[in-house]
């Protein structure tokens, strides 16, 4: 059975979705104002596991994300470059996916833009307007925490007698709120910033309200999981539930999964204190992108990860062993048939993969019944005894492990001999047809499988390297 840590309950339940065939999972995305940082892939990249774990435990899956496209940073920064807010998010939205496929991720179902979802976000408001949760000033929007009396179960803060300050992404100093943690569904039109025309006056979506729209939207009003960092329990998801069950009075998410932070000499990795990498820091220094991927998902997410250099070239050397052993693997001559041993080593390891997984994503145990796999599998390469199936039950093993993972990196399959002879013929008669585009490529494509080709005087040869 599949666990699940809930932060809302504080307990490892049971994963059982609403619908028992597909899996609907709305996941916080990035504020695009600038490069994101590894410690944000940290929680994408865990987001990327929860949802490829999903879909090997068969379930089909429907998977949100948003993408923040305004908010202070952002328009300061687009002001300053003279650009629309468009014109910069797109840039930066376009950087972040850029580093995102590098890293091996699954795009979800579903990409969303603040932006596009202003009149959702305006509905929602007024149906919190007409439940009696909102409250305005100076054409500004507020929800009146005081008036949903949940608010705080997810946090598990005690909200009376509440002082400023705290975190930092609370605004203690807008001075025009009843209470310090009431927070701003729409935020009046100040000069020289863009702004909406909407129902509720001008001016622009607080961050919070953004999320609560879409996800309603894209999965329903009750869906199966909301994931992001640890630092978005408090106030940003709180506020999410405020919001949705404030307006639909229903229960908004079932489980609440949070990835904790990636840290750099006991700190988290962050913007503002200036201790990050990102992505392309390190892929310019020459750094392996799968192995970063690894290293990000070689703790599971429960757990703080303290990012370090040579934790890097760790992962580095790991991802080539694991690469030279699915090479290896996949070149063995073998003879026909099968055996005992194998569908046993087999069996072991998809148990002690999955007991891991199911275990609220212990992806280091994970990672540990693979290396245990790759040992004894090299040993019984070493021993001569793997048959031809048992080379196929295998390979299709790394495969699915991979399927989780994706950190085997990719494997050109051997080529049969009956295979590099078509290619050679076809590549014969591209060239009677002048066709030197195709030939050349046929021939590249062989020179990377290894493969020689000699003109003897018998005619054309060829051999493996
Ligand atoms: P942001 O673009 O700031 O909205 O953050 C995007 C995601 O990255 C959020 O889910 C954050 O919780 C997460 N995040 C930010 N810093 C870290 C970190 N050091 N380690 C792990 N996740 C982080
Ligand atoms: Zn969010």
């Amino acid at each position: 059975m599949f666990k699940l840590y809930n932060t809302l309950t504080g307990n490892i339940e049971d994963f059982q979705p609403l619908n028992p065939n597909e899996v609907r999972i709305y996941v916080c995305g990035p504020t695009v104002y600038d490069f994101a940082h590894i410690g944000n892939f940290r929680t994408f990249l865990f987001a990327d596991l929860l949802r490829r774990y999903i879909k090997y435990k068969g379930y089909k899956i429907h998977h949100v994300m948003n993408i923040t496209d305004v908010d202070d940073k952002i328009i300061l920064r687009a002001v300053e470059q003279k650009k629309t807010l468009r014109e910069y998010t797109d840039q930066f939205t376009q950087f972040f996916f850029e580093d995102f496929d590098a890293l091996g991720a699954e795009r979800p179902e579903e990409v969303l833009r603040a932006t596009d979802h202003i009149p959702e976000m305006v509905d929602l408001i007024k149906r919190l307007e007409s439940n009696g949760h909102t409250y305005q000033s100076e054409g500004s929007t507020y929800y009146r925490i005081g008036s949903f009396g949940r608010y705080g179960q997810l946090s598990k803060m005690n909200f009376e007698g509440n002082v400023a300050g705290g975190s930092d992404r609370v605004d203690a100093d807008e001075y025009d709120k009843e209470n310090v943690r009431d927070f701003v569904l729409w935020k009046a039109a100040k000069e020289g910033e863009p702004f909406w025309d909407t129902d509720l006056g001008a001016g622009r979506p607080g961050w919070h309200i953004e999320c609560s729209a879409m996800s309603m939207k894209a999965l329903g009003e009750t869906f199966d999981i909301h994931a992001g960092g640890v630092d978005l329990i408090f106030p940003h998801h709180e506020n999410e539930i405020a919001q949705s069950e404030g307006a639909t009075g229903k229960p908004f998410v079932r489980y609440w999964v949070h990835a904790e932070f990636l840290m750099v000499e006991g700190e988290k990795m962050s913007k503002s204190k200036g201790n990050f990498y990102t992505f392309r820091d390190l892929v310019s220094k020459g750094h392996n992108p799968r192995a970063i991927r690894y290293l990000l998902l070689s703790a599971p997410h429960h757990k703080q990860l303290n990012f370090t250099l040579e934790g890097l070239r760790g992962a580095e050397s790991t991802v080539e062993r694991l690469n030279d052993f699915k090479r290896r693997l996949s070149e063995l001559k073998s003879e026909p048939g099968s055996t005992v041993e194998i569908a046993g080593i087999i069996e072991r390891a998809r148990t002690h993969f999955g007991e891991a997984l199911d275990d609220d994503l212990n992806t280091a145990e994970a990672l540990a019944a693979i290396h245990d796999f790759a040992r004894e599998t090299n040993t019984a390469m070493a021993g001569g005894i793997i048959k031809s199936d048992d080379r196929k039950s295998l390979l299709e093993l790394v495969d699915s492990f991979d399927s989780v993972f994706n950190v085997f990196g990719e494997v050109k399959q051997a080529l049969l001999d009956s295979e590099v002879q078509a290619l050679i013929d076809e590549r014969q008669d591209a060239r009677k047809a002048k066709n030197f585009a195709r030939s050349d490529e046929i021939r590249n494509q062989l020179t990377e499988m290894g493969i020689i080709l000699e003109d003897t005087k018998d005619g054309l040869r060829w051999r493996r390297k």
